[in-house]
Order: C-alpha cells, then structure tokens, then sequence
C-alpha cells in the first residue's frame, strides 16, 4: 500500500511538471504573437529631482497589454523572455519606443537640463544584441542628447560578470549616454569594485526606503548609500518613495532624485503629460505655440 501511495504521490508530482512546463510553453509562444502584434507598451514613472521637487526624467517600464488577462506587470512575464532570448527583441523594441518617447517630450516640453529616460536592460540583452549598435543608430537619428538617456542594469550582473560588463559600460560610455545601478544594495556588491564601473547613477533599492520609518537600521543604510554616491561623483535615485516622510529624509541627506508612488505611479504617455502640462502651468513656462 504505501509503494502504490509513493506512485500516486509520483504521478501527482509528474502531472505538476507537465503543468508547469506546458503553461511555460503556451506563454512562451503567447509572448512571440504579443510582440508581433503589438501587444507591449512602455509605462514611464517620473523621477523628480528633490531640491527642486520637479520632474527630472522618467523610467520606462514595461507592461503586456494581454487580450484576456488585461495589463500584465513584467515581473510576469520578463523572467520567461529571459529564460527563452524572447528578451533580446522585447528589448530593442522598449529601447526604441523609450527614446522615440522622450525626443518626443524634450520638443514638448523644454526645460533647462534636458528631460531624461531610463531603460531597463537585462545582461542578456546587453550582451547578446548589438545593444551598442542599436544606441548608436538611435541617438544619429533622433534629436536627443546622449546624456539624456540613461541604462539601467542591475547589481546582481555586474558582480557576476564584472569583466564583461567593464567592457560593454565603457562602450556604452563613451557614447556619452548614461548608466544606473538599479536595485542598489540588494546584490553582493563589492563596494570595492564599485569604482571601477563606468556607472552615473546609484538607484537605492525599494526595500530599504520601505524599511526607514522600521528603525532596523535602513536609514542608516540609505545615508551610507547616498553618501557614497556623494563621494564617487555619482547620482542617486531613491526608489518606492510613498511617503512625504520619507521624501523629506531623503532630501535632508542630499539624496538627489526620487521616484516612487508618492510622486508618481508608473503611467501611459497621456497621463504623463498632463503632469508636464500642468507642472509647466506652476512654473510659468511658456507652452509651445504649436499644441
Ligand atoms: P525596477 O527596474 O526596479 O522598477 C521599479 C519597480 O518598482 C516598478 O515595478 C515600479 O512600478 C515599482 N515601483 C515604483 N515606485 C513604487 C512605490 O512607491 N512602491 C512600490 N511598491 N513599487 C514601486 P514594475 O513596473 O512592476 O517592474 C518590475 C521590474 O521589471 C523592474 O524593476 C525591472 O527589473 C523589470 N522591467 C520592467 N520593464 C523592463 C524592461 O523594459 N526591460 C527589462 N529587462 N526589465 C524590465
Ligand atoms: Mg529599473
Ligand atoms: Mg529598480
Ligand atoms: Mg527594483
């Protein structure tokens, strides 16, 4: 009797696999019509220079407009186009879009310093594409500053593959164009090698701004964090600000940008735009003529 319940338990086990790896294989192809139909598109979530309390730049984030499911997160759906390469093209397209976008809003909306855009790249897609190629083409085409885009990787890849990484960063420096460091503190980033990278930006992780009002030592965390971005010429960007507390903190540590639900929450195009609009009405910019 126990051997027959070992089988069934077995066969229950196997049905589960097959679940899994046929949900994985139904997604998987879900996702290569998603993108020939056209089914992905960028929501961007302003990050707001502190002092000032206006609207920097923005970071895109991607989302999978699904005919049944609705609008899908990418925590849904990006570690799977990692898994298959599907990233490789998801991404070219985001780039493009991304940076269409905000040539788009830098006529719109001119300011002093330059509207920016951050865009997530994930090492596969850094490395295997001709990331660099694509960067260049975009910017000859488009009137936009390099300086005015920015890539975001994560902590995690640099420390896994810190030669290969020095050598795509310097590239991408070069351009002029811009690199963060998302999710900041959450990997087991040597801080010694820190310096060596050809990074901008520190984007302090969301976990430790949820962690400052807790008294475990966060705060301490972040100062340390952005303190360090203050010493190795480097901006910082808190991420997941929700509260006007913690905005405060942040500001009176000199942390220089913060994107987070407080401020913003990640939005399509249109919505974005009411906020310049109406961000412009409050600073008594001139609007073009041509809206
Ligand atoms: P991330 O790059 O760290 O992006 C920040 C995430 O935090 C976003 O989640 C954003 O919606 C969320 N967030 C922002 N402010 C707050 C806040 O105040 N509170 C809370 N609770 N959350 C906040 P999202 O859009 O779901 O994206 C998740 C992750 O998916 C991103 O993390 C990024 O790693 C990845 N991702 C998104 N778009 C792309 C893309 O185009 N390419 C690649 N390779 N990865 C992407
Ligand atoms: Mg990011
Ligand atoms: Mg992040
Ligand atoms: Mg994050």
């Amino acid at each position: 009797r126990a051997k027959s319940g070992g089988r069934a338990r077995l066969d229950v086990f196997d049905a589960n696999l097959r679940r899994q790896a046929m949900n994985a294989m139904r997604m998987e192809a879900d996702l290569r019509a998603a993108l020939e139909q056209g089914q992905f598109c960028l929501h961007y979530q302003p990050i707001v220079h502190l002092e000032s309390g206006i609207i920097a730049g923005f970071e895109a984030l991607m989302r999978w407009n699904h005919p049944d499911r609705g609008l899908v997160p990418p925590g849904e759906f990006i570690p799977l186009a990692e898994e298959t390469g599907l990233i490789a093209p998801m991404g070219r397209w985001a780039l493009v879009e991304a940076i269409r976008q905000l040539a788009a809003w830098q006529r719109r909306f001119p300011r002093p310093a330059p509207l920016f855009m951050s865009v997530n790249v994930s090492f596969r897609q850094f490395r295997d594409d001709d990331m660099v190629g694509l960067v260049r083409d975009l910017l000859d085409e488009l009137p936009v500053p390099p300086s005015s885009l920015k890539l975001e990787l994560t902590e995690s890849v640099l420390m896994e593959k810190p030669d290969e990484c020095r050598l795509l960063m310097q590239s991408i420096r070069d351009m002029d164009v811009r690199l963060s460091i998302d999710d900041f503190g959450t990997g087991y980033s040597s801080l010694a090698y820190l310096h060596r990278f050809p990074v901008d930006t520190l984007k302090i992780d969301r976990s430790f701004i949820r962690a400052l009002s807790t008294g475990d030592g966060s705060a301490a965390i972040v100062q340390v964090i952005a303190g360090l971005a203050t010493i190795l010429r480097l901006d910082a960007v808190a991420e997941g600000v929700e509260t006007a507390d913690e905005a405060v903190y942040l500001r009176g540590i000199q942390c220089k940008y913060a994107q987070g639900f407080h401020f913003a929450r990640p939005a399509p195009p249109e919505a974005v735009e009411r906020l310049l609009v109406a961000e412009d009405e409050r600073m008594a910019l001139p609007t073009p003529a041509c809206l």
